[in-house]
């Protein structure tokens, strides 16, 4: 039994790893910004027989997610496992010029996921273990107009992982999960028309988030000398 924590865990993919994961028998802590969202999520859980805590969070704030750690290790002793998942996907070609977008985009995407790794590095350090996932995208690996400045977020938490990988304690496992369209939430911060349109037809191929959640528990499952560097999983039909 791990205990695992995950960001942005009240809709999509955050929320089908945090149920798959208490279905595993791992307890899980959730965090989001919707508190209601997650109450459903955990109850949910708990119905299924699961293990649950939820947590008010932002991860635009630093303080909120070592919050969000502090308290899992002060609850549980300890954390194995953070899954820096919380993302937004506001798409809209550059010259919109949505620059408050591109902000929040950069400081969900990215800044999140730096502040996830500030708040559990030391824990894993000093327990001499831990295992860090990034949920990415296929958006780490190519660009496609409308989705500059949120591609250029995915590259940035594929480096910023990739790099970590690189320097971290053989102890400490670090995991990269691409996914290609899944269903979720994340087209519903899209406010430019065009950007909308274009996503209608490309969410059409998308596949449950289940899938993602699986990918996540196999990295999970491994031993601890193995580290499944990264997964990319997409739908069949998307080429
Ligand atoms: P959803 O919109 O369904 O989920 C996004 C989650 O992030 C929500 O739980 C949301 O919760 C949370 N979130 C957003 N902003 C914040 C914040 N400031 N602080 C804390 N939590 C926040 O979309 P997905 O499940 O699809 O997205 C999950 C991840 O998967 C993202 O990183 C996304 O980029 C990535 N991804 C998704 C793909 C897809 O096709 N769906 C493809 C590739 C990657 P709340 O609003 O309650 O805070």
């Amino acid at each position: 039994m791990k205990i695992v924590l995950i960001t942005g865990a009240s809709s999509g993919i955050g929320q089908a790893t945090a149920s798959r994961l208490a279905r595993e028998g791992h307890h899980v802590v959730i965090g989001a910004r919707r508190e209601d969202r997650l109450t459903e999520v955990a109850d949910k859980i708990r119905a299924d027989g699961g293990s649950v805590d939820t947590c008010r969070l932002d991860v635009t704030d630093r303080a909120d997610v070592a919050a969000f750690v502090d308290g899992a290790v002060e609850r549980h002793g300890r954390v194995d496992v953070i899954v820096n998942n919380a993302g937004v996907m506001p798409l809209s070609r550059l010259d919109s010029l949505l620059v408050d977008e591109w902000d929040r985009m950069i400081d969900v995407n990215v800044r999140g996921l730096l502040h996830g790794i500030a708040a559990a590095l030391p824990h894993f350090q000093r327990a001499g273990a831990g295992h860090f996932v990034t949920v990415a995208s296929i958006g780490a690996h190519g660009v496609v107009p409308t989705a500059s400045v949120y591609c250029a977020t995915k590259y940035a938490a594929w480096a910023i992982t990739e790099g970590l990988r690189q320097e971290a304690d053989p102890s400490i496992r670090v995991t990269t999960i691409s996914p290609g369209v899944v269903e979720s939430e994340l087209a519903g911060t899209i406010t430019e028309a065009g950007a909308k349109e274009m996503m209608r037809t490309y969410r059409a191929a998308a596949i449950p988030a289940d899938a993602v959640a699986g990918a996540i528990s196999y990295a999970l499952a491994q031993s601890s000398d193995v580290d499944v560097n990264e997964i990319v999983v997409r739908p069949a039909r998307q080429r």
